[in-house]
């Protein structure tokens, strides 16, 4: 990486763009952000599930390695969030420890699942997680008796564990609000960006950003590409290296709110392509049913258009009658239901391959991060809870010659 940033074209209105700006905004350096949106994080970002990974769900990960690439991540996401939106998270979090519930068809036994809980329980244990979501202690095994109040399928096991979900939607609303405010940042929105030009040649710019409607906007000292599942194709027009293998996955799930409380737990079906449900504040709920939201599935450089074979109202329906069959005190929750969304966006993997495919390697996640090349950063965010981290060190990089 060369060079301190002068004025930065960032790609992507997403967590990944959007916390980027917004750190290099507060040290003073211009920044343009692109998107393709009518507004700044309508995608990805705004329609997930919020939980700030610890790395209890990759279990199928041997090696540890997916745990391990998310650990820090995970515990510096809020202070860094709080910094930037100047506002607790406290009242937009999950109010209890997450609980994962073995299916009768996970793809891991009960055992294997408990030597994975103990192994990122020992992680914690060595690092400093006062600044996480939620008050860090050793995971619990659950009674037969919580298990059968918590599913009415026999369950192989389950465990309560420290890991909490923000309300993705407030968060989304949040960090609109500072950027909108954020001196020396300028948006540029309903921006498709098709491609880049360099002019020095080799990624050393300055750059002009081309896209639908312009002639080109620049030049750049610098280019953050965060466009998440438009990401690859742009590295691959730039000539650069793409990973061995990758995957674009589009999911909708449910998102509810009701009119009144309800304090049913927060759980995750594991291992395989099961769903889960977040509840927030007793009134706001995060509801998925992994084979009814998925909607497209490719392994080229762009991604598929999402299949329209399931209408909204199909989806809602199926992850209704799934969840409601796993988990029966969510019927009420759903009965109450005064607003409900049926909203998606893109999971980019460095793996593929079947959820209940124990061999598949979409269950290995520790490949993601960033990749500079000459003034030229692409982002593999990984995952939501790891783009605070990854941008705090972008800025870094850019404002006081970091390298990585
Ligand atoms: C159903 C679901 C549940 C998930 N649950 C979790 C979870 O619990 N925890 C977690 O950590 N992660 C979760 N994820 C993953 C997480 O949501 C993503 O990793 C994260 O939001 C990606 O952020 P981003 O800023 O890179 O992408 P985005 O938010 O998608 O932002 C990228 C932006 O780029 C724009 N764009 C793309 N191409 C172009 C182009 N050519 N021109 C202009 N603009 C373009 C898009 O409009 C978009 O606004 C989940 C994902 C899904 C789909």
């Amino acid at each position: 990486m060369t060079g301190r940033a002068r004025h930065v074209a960032i790609l992507g209105a997403g967590i990944m763009g959007v916390t980027t700006a917004l750190f290099l905004a507060r040290r003073g350096v211009r920044v343009t952000l692109f998107d393709q949106g009518a507004d700044v994080l309508t995608g990805t970002s705004r329609w997930n599930e919020g939980k700030i990974h610890l790395g209890y769900l990759y279990a199928n990960d041997a090696s540890g390695a997916s745990a391990r690439s998310m650990l820090d991540a995970g515990l510096h996401f809020r202070p860094l969030i709080e910094a930037l939106i100047e506002t607790p998270l406290q009242d937009h979090i999950t109010r209890q420890r997450d609980r994962y519930l073995l299916h009768p068809e996970s793809i891991l036994s009960r055992d294997s699942f408990a030597q994975h809980v103990a192994f990122v329980d020992g992680l914690l244990a060595e690092r400093d997680t006062t600044s996480y979501l939620g008050p860090v202690t050793s995971s619990r095994a659950l009674s037969r008796a919580e298990l059968d109040r918590l599913s009415n399928v026999p369950l192989s096991g389950g465990f309560a564990v420290p890991e909490y979900s923000v309300e993705t939607q407030w968060m989304a609303d949040r960090l609109r609000d500072a950027v909108y405010v954020a001196p020396g940042v300028t948006l540029r929105l309903r921006h498709r960006v098709t491609g880049l030009r360099d002019a020095g040649g080799g990624q050393a710019g300055p750059w002009t950003v081309e896209g639908t409607g312009t002639n080109g906007d620049g030049p750049f000292s610098h280019v953050v590409n965060a466009l998440w599942e438009g990401r690859i194709a742009l590295d691959h027009a730039l000539g650069l290296p793409l990973a061995r293998r990758w995957s674009h996955r589009f999911r909708k799930s449910v998102f509810l709110r009701t009119d009144r409380h309800f304090d049913v737990p927060s759980r995750v079906f594991a291992v395989g392509p099961f769903g889960d449900l977040k509840n927030y504040d007793g009134r706001s709920f995060y509801v998925s049913w992994y084979p009814a939201g998925l909607l497209a599935e490719g392994q080229d450089i762009s991604p598929p258009a999402p299949a329209s074979h399931s209408s909204d109202t199909q989806i809602f329906a199926e992850t209704r009658a799934c969840i409601t069959a796993l988990a029966p005190d969510m019927a009420s929750v759903f009965d109450a239901a005064t607003e409900t969304r049926v909203e998606g966006g893109w999971v980019f993997a460095q793996g593929r391959g079947a959820l209940d495919d124990r061999s598949a390697s979409i269950h290995q996640r520790h490949a993601f991060g960033i990749y500079p090349s000459g003034t030229y950063i692409s982002v593999d965010t990984g995952k939501y809870s790891t783009a605070p981290l990854m941008a705090h060190n972008i800025a870094d990089c850019l404002t006081d010659g970091y390298t990585w």
